[in-house]
């Protein structure tokens, strides 16, 4: 995909990024009249900064419609982003390659290393083509293998994900969901790739398969040494999966935090407003959780509000401060907290008392 160049082998380069991404932006145009004018851009990525640890789960969570999916699909360059910088590391001490500019054959390498894992498995396989098909289809046309390797190589990957390789000729639609999603999964990793974007990838199964199906994808993460962009608007799915967790909000980062810290002591009200309705575990908790309830809708993200994107709702939100055109809040490192790596995009997060779920209301952060 690049030039080779000479490891960098110190420990810095060892724990290199796998991912890196600094600026971007997703815009789609908004068509209007006879001719399609343009008469504006749906913002749904609008200037995130972000990185992914090698070997490790990235949950990035938000309402629907928050800007998760396209951010994801950017990512894995399945959307192609209006300006910014997707830096992509595939080992240690490698040259980072430049993500976003790829085109022809350096982007179909970068494919093959970043795969999706889409949240449907109902619509993302071809009812008209077989396991086999399906999932060795990466392997032909990667040219890979073909024939009865192919066919090998497709009945080991079925195994692995839970499926007897004698289904190898069967279709989709003699499937449950979490056996569609078995198939989605071996699709994805056949090709041996480092890093997965899971996008939403049990919400659409029935409770009793989700455990399974997380597990699944843990069992792979060991064992074929896999990074993952995890996403989900299910934050006690988060919680049980991800090493650090990225809130977005109206295509912005607006809280990043290792998962322990984030959901212990959130420091953007609008994580807090999140995690108010996680389900509490512990019994003497559950009476005292306070739900907090956001007001509106998402705002048009065509027309994202001046200053902080969340002041339209936010309960805290000061004007004067929260509403200037020229200072959207950054995000910057959170002062105080156990996780030197938590960042928060929000001009009073140093005043606010806020409430995680696993602390009794008022809890100080
Ligand atoms: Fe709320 Fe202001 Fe913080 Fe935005 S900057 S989250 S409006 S307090």
């Amino acid at each position: 995909m690049t030039d080779t160049v000479l490891p960098d082998t110190t420990a810095a380069a060892r724990t290199a990024p796998v991912l890196e991404v600094r600026g971007l932006r997703t815009h789609f145009p908004v068509k209007r009249g006879f001719l399609g004018r343009t008469v504006g851009h749906v913002r749904a990525v609008d200037g995130v900064d972000l990185s992914v640890r090698p070997g490790e789960t990235l949950g990035l969570v938000g309402e629907s419609g928050c800007g998760k999916t396209t951010l994801g699909r950017s990512v894995a360059r399945i959307l192609r982003p209006t300006s910014g910088r997707i830096s992509y590391r595939p080992e240690a001490g490698a040259e980072p390659v430049d993500v976003a500019a790829l085109s022809g054959r350096g982007l179909r390498a970068y494919q093959r290393q970043v795969r999706v894992v889409f949240q449907d498995p109902f619509s993302s396989l071809n009812p008209r083509m077989t396991l086999l098909q399906i999932v060795g289809e990466p392997l032909r046309s990667y040219g890979i293998a073909t024939g009865a390797e192919l066919e090998d190589r497709v009945a080991a990957m079925l195994t692995r994900v839970g499926l007897s390789p004698k289904y190898l000729h069967r279709y989709p639609h003699a499937f449950s969901g979490g056996e569609r999603q078995r198939v989605s999964i071996a699709r994805a990793l056949i090709v041996d790739p480092k890093l997965v974007v899971a996008d939403e990838p049990v919400s659409a199964l029935d409770v009793s398969v989700r455990a399974q199906i997380l597990n699944l994808l843990r069992d792979l993460q060991e064992e074929f040494a896999l990074t993952y962009l995890f996403i989900s608007h299910d934050l006690s799915v988060v919680e049980s999966v991800c090493d650090r967790v990225a809130v977005m909000y109206l295509g912005r980062i607006v809280e990043l935090a290792g998962t322990d810290e984030l959901y212990a002591r959130p420091r953007h009200p609008y994580t807090e407003a999140l995690l108010s309705a996680v389900p509490r575990p512990d019994p003497r908790l559950r009476g005292s959780a306070r739900r907090i309830r956001l007001s509106d809708d998402l705002p048009d993200p065509a027309h994202p509000p001046a200053g902080c994107p969340f002041r339209t709702r936010c309960r805290f939100a000061r004007p004067g401060l929260c509403d200037v055109p020229e200072k959207p809040p950054a995000l910057i490192p959170a002062a105080g907290g156990t996780d030197p790596g938590h960042r928060v995009a929000c001009h009073l997060a140093g005043e606010l008392t806020l409430t995680g779920v696993h602390e009794t209301p008022g809890a100080t952060a």
